[in-house]
């Protein structure tokens, strides 16, 4: 149990102000649970406050943060467009202390939790799926219905409708949430960094979720494309890496993701600004590198579709796929002529839940097969959240963490 009653937690607040020609739903009105954050969402901005320590019951689980990420979607929800409204397109409902990318401790358990005890060391998924509706029973959670219903304020996720981690506790609505990571602890020889790599695990199972989930994998020996080397390509890269690829090439602009590109098991890292100044475009590099063959597998992690496809169409081995993970609300033209010839297909993936992806991930770690934590290239305090978001919006880092 907590020794005190209060803790500190960094809450985005923001005014509720639909867009003239939103849609607005009923539901949404009376719960804030709002579908598409960037069309109601003005004036965000994020505080650093105290407030009462939740107490656990039921199924629920309290946890001693001890690690935190800051993702793509938190810079999102407080960088505005040209209207002042917030970036993220997503589900968002406000006020809600944000943080999903975390470990920490087991703190206090509710009377009905069987799985975990105070002390052990966890993460847990930031999809808060029910497993009831059709989407949950088909094993589809990622795509659980009631998470995102607006008129559902029991499901969501964790960080952006459920108060989450950027704080000193959080509160886990179900422990099915949940998984241990002394494993990890064992194979690192030290609890601290065991738990940022705890906090990478979230972000390394998006990608594993669409690299062998959604496009079931490629085969050892296969030539992997990474499209963006932000924290969900670089765990793509290591991943593909893991599982025997015969070539990792990525594609990068920002210079310190290059060189993480590389760490982290790229056999090649290619910027394709310096390679379009040269006159030369990305398939064809692919084309190079891949003795003519072309990739068996594409990653679209830049959310640049209109960047990426082209290429990717350019550059498809016999029998390639693309997982395409990164978000864009834009359409793009398809030549799906190309993919008949070369007998290839598209996969739409999302989300990071079920199919076992959360164990796997961390068995990975804990074999030591995949070191995640060399992507934290900044680390700050809870007290000093307000300069880790200022950093943030610069896009000089791997991954900023924040450690309670
Ligand atoms: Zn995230
Ligand atoms: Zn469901």
């Amino acid at each position: 149990m907590p020794e005190k009653d209060k803790m500190l937690a960094l809450v985005l607040y923001a005014d509720f102000k639909p867009r003239p020609g939103y849609a607005i739903t009923e539901a949404e009105k009376k719960t804030r649970k709002v579908r598409e954050g960037n069309k109601v969402w003005y004036n965000p901005r994020i505080k650093l406050e105290e407030k009462p320590i939740p107490k656990p019951k039921g199924k629920q689980v309290l946890i001693r943060v001890k690690a935190v990420g800051i993702c793509g979607s938190d810079l999102h929800f407080v960088e505005t467009d040209k209207d002042g409204y917030m970036i993220y397109p997503g589900l968002v409902k406000t006020p809600v202390v944000i943080g999903h990318e975390f470990s920490g401790v087991v703190e206090e358990v509710g009377p009905q939790v069987q799985m975990v005890k105070p002390g052990d060391m966890v993460t847990s998924e930031e999809m808060l799926w029910c497993g009831e509706c059709t989407a949950c029973r088909l094993s589809y959670v990622n795509h659980c219905t009631r998470l995102n219903d607006p008129a559902d304020l029991e499901y969501g996720e964790l960080g952006f409708t459920h108060d989450g981690a950027m704080a000193e506790y959080v509160l886990i609505p179900h422990e099915k949430y949940l998984w241990k990571i002394d494993s990890i602890a064992e194979r690192y020889r030290s609890e601290d960094k065991a738990f940022e790599a705890g906090s990478l695990v979230e972000p390394t199972s998006v990608a594993y979720h669409a690299i062998f989930n959604r496009a079931g994998g490629f085969k050892p020996g296969g030539y992997v494309v990474v499209w963006g080397a932000g924290p969900i390509g670089l765990a793509a890269i290591a991943l593909a890496k893991a599982a025997g690829a015969g070539l990792v090439i990525a594609f990068e602009i920002s210079p310190v993701r290059k060189e993480l590109a590389k760490k982290i098991g790229a056999d090649y890292v290619f910027d394709p600004i310096e390679l379009k100044n040269k006159g030369v475009e990305p398939w064809e590099k692919i084309m190079d590198v891949t003795g003519g063959e072309g990739a068996d597998m594409h990653v679209e992690a830049a959310g640049a579709p209109e960047h990426t496809l082209p290429q990717m169409l350019k550059s498809l081995g016999i029998g390639a796929k693309i997982t395409w993970i990164g978000r864009a609300p834009q359409e793009v033209p398809i030549y799906l002529e190309v993919l008949q010839v070369r007998r290839a297909q598209v996969f739409g993936s999302q989300g990071h839940s079920g199919w076992g992806t959360f164990r796997n991930v961390i068995r990975l770690m804990a074999a030591g097969k995949i070191d995640m934590t060399q992507i934290i290239t900044s680390r700050f305090k809870l007290t000093q959240a307000l300069e880790a978001f200022e950093r943030g919006h610069k896009r000089i880092d791997g991954k900023i963490t924040i450690k309670p």
